[in-house]
């Protein structure tokens, strides 16, 4: 990674240091982070001739070669100073609050219109909602492009930026056109690598952030921090990542938990953490607790499946969704514990 004395290089100076990357078989890639630009080297960059050489340019500070697997991802990284925003919150300052339902059905919009006052309302800061859906059984509802127009709708009226899932090219494609705010990459492609690709190159130059749920399957901290590094590596360093339990499930629960690996993400990279408890337990009634613990384990945020009726939404929502009501209260008391934990 190349460190500059300055906050941006020059076209000229982009110039140079890719004629000598080049040279050596290597290629710069510019990541604009929110204060600082960070060139990454892609290839090979033990050569030191060529890092004597790019360290020579009285424009370069130093030439950082972190050892690890991710290491745009990694805490020692100079994107570490770099902040996630969404919702005019600036993602670790304080606690951010993603809510909505599971599933828009487009055949009842006013449903989602309602509960995205309603998250607001409650303290919401973006709203959630899936348009396209993957789900177990083939025969369930699949999802609708129809449902984009509906959550569009629900940001333009509320203000709210929204979150929604996209699992192919077709859905990024008309996602991007829309002007989601958030692309969600979900647990059952959460290693989908050329998805990852195709978001990245993507939102390479967009104002568009990605919030990456983990793996169902228990993989490792580094496993996901590195499907994170697919993205940030194409140029656009936005990215949030999303606990939302494991398999196999804790007896009674959908999945299970794993909000405990918050402080093990945030000792070894500098992305906020946003859990999403609604997945990890899958019942209404567990749900405020399980908010609790991922803030007291030190998550920067939730992303919480709510809806003014969840009886009448589909996808998840009958069994997992929590009210308006019970939003407020988790928002208060994890406000609350927030502050207690994190002595402000
Ligand atoms: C969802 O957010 O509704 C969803 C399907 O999430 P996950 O990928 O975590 O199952
Ligand atoms: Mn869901």
């Amino acid at each position: 990674m190349i460190i500059p004395n300055v906050n941006a290089l020059s076209d000229d100076q982009l110039k140079e240091v890719t004629d000598i990357l080049t040279a050596y078989g290597c290629k710069v890639m510019v990541i604009k982070g929110a204060e600082r630009c960070v060139y990454a080297i892609v290839g090979d960059e033990r050569n030191d001739d060529m890092v004597t050489k790019i360290e020579g340019l009285p424009y370069i500070n130093r030439v950082d070669r972190i050892q690890s697997p991710h290491k745009l991802m990694d805490i020692r990284s100079s994107l570490a100073t770099h902040r996630v925003k969404m919702g005019g919150i600036v993602l670790g300052t304080e606690p951010f609050f993603c809510a909505g339902p599971c599933t828009i059905d487009p055949k009842n919009p006013n449903l989602t219109i309602e509960t995205a006052h309603a998250v607001k309302e409650a303290g919401a800061h973006a709203l959630r909602g899936g348009v396209w859906k993957p789900r177990t059984n083939p025969y369930s509802y699949q999802g609708d492009a129809k449902a984009l127009l509906v959550l569009m709708e629900a940001s333009r009226q509320t203000g709210l930026p929204v979150d929604t899932e996209v699992m192919d090219e077709e859905h990024l494609r008309l996602a991007i056109e829309a002007g989601v705010h958030c692309l969600q990459v979900g647990a059952r492609n959460a290693l989908n690598y050329s998805l990852l690709r195709q978001i990245g190159e993507a939102i390479a130059s967009r104002d568009v952030c990605v919030l990456l749920k983990r793996g169902m399957h228990l993989g490792s901290a580094q496993e996901f921090i590195s499907a994170a590094e697919y993205i940030v590596q194409l140029g656009n360093p936005n990215v949030i990542l999303c606990p939302r339990g494991t398999q196999p499930a804790l007896d009674g629960y959908r999945n299970h938990p794993d909000e405990s690996i918050v402080p093990l993400l945030k000792e070894r990279t500098w992305a906020p953490v946003v859990v999403d408890p609604s997945h990890s337990v899958g019942k209404a009634a567990y749900v405020p607790a399980a908010a609790l613990a991922a803030i007291a384990y030190g998550a920067d945020g939730l992303c919480i499946e709510c809806n003014v009726h969840p009886g009448k939404g589909i996808g998840d929502d009958p069994k997992q969704a929590v009210t308006p009501e019970a939003l407020r209260r988790i928002i208060a008391q994890t406000r609350e514990l927030w502050r207690i934990t994190r002595g402000e």
